[in-house]
């Protein structure tokens, strides 16, 4: 369902023409480190709402706000003391880049990002692009840019694929760096605990603030007002399953289809070529997200491959999954997600 969005190269022209249709209240596309962002002026209601509308996006998922540095983000929430201490150095080790905190918003800002809550999401992106923006606009709620629930975009040409219809401009800055969401840390909270799992792990953050925080637990909450809680999400339209270490812990159970109907994701090259698939004539449908096995390098090819396959002949797309371990927890966490809803 592609559409009439310019894809624009980011020259300073370009910088000040989506700067300027975001200040009239229009939505627009940009990158940032993690994933595209579909983003709205904060202070603009009418422009916040377009942003639920062309993601469909229901009302009760709160967005995601973005700001230059810390004295900005300070701006909008309530933080003193002992809290700020532990944000400044989480800010001074992680920021700007792909870390996440859920603080208490002030009143002023709308309830529209926060769906209510008494709380809101905000981040310092590290894009230089997104950066520039936001020295003109001030601060952006930007959420993803896809379709509520699909796939999330990692490069501009996947914007223009689903919401292409829905906005006037994407901001082209390359193929996103990280490629995963950001990892969300909620420090309303005691113990600190995290909502969303992402390349900035537990042990990172236990680290530089020398205390326990809760880990991730996709099981934690079914309150859908924690979407990144979420049980199904990121979704291919394609049926999706995962695996461990051989495929046929899958295939037995789909009698139904032959293996050309089948897409065989490894996590590297060489755990590809050690199946046997390959040798077996194959070849067609064997991939890997990475090279060498780098999760870095899985986490920022996962999502593009997911959309690649999506639009291909197969019927089932098999992919394998890491340990639950450091950032292997957020790699099988948008794998699980994506395969739920089949
Ligand atoms: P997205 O960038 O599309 O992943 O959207 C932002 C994410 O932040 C969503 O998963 C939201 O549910 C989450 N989020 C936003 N605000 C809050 C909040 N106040 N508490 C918990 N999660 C939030
Ligand atoms: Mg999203």
């Amino acid at each position: 369902m592609a559409g009439d969005a310019k894809i624009l190269e980011p020259t300073e022209a370009a910088i000040n023409l989506v700067a300027d249709a975001l200040l009239r209240g229009e939505i627009v596309a940009l990158p940032t480190e993690t994933v595209y962002g579909l983003a709205a002026i904060i202070s603009n209601e009418d422009a916040l709402q377009k942003i639920f509308a062309a993601k469909r996006r229901p009302s009760w998922d709160p967005l995601i706000v973005h700001v230059l540095n810390l004295s900005a983000l300070r701006d909008l929430v309530e933080v003193e003391g002992n809290l700020f201490h532990k944000l400044r150095l989480l800010s001074e080790a992680f920021c700007p880049g792909p870390l996440t905190f859920v603080l208490k918003k002030k009143k002023n800002v709308a309830n529209v990002i926060s769906a209510g809550k008494k709380t809101i999401a905000i981040r310092i992106p590290a894009h230089s692009v997104f950066r520039e923006v936001l020295k003109k606009t001030g601060p952006l709620a930007a959420p993803s840019a896809n379709p509520f629930g699909y796939i999330s975009p990692t490069c501009a040409a996947h914007v223009y694929q689903s919401l292409g219809n829905e906005i006037s401009y994407i901001l082209d800055g390359g193929p996103c760096e990280v490629g995963l969401e950001s990892t969300i840390l909620d420090l309303s909270v005691q113990p600190l605990m995290i909502l969303r799992p992402g390349v900035i792990t537990v042990a990172m953050i236990e680290n530089i603030l020398g205390e326990k925080i809760k880990p991730y637990h996709p099981l934690v909450s079914a309150d859908p007002s924690a979407p990144g809680m979420l049980k199904q999400h990121y979704s291919p339209r394609t049926r999706l399953r995962l695996f461990r270490k051989s495929i046929k812990e899958i295939i037995d159970n789909f009698p139904e289809y032959s293996m050309e109907d089948i897409a065989i994701v490894y996590l590297s090259s060489k755990e590809a070529h050690a199946s046997g698939e390959v040798e077996h004539g194959l070849k067609e449908n064997v991939f890997w997200f990475s090279e060498e096995g780098d999760l870095h390098e899985v986490a920022r090819n996962m999502f593009a491959i997911l959309q690649q396959l999506d639009g291909m002949q197969f019927h089932l797309i098999c992919c394998q999954i890491p340990e639950a371990e450091h950032m292997g927890i957020a790699v099988i966490d948008r794998l699980s997600r994506a395969a739920a809803k089949f």
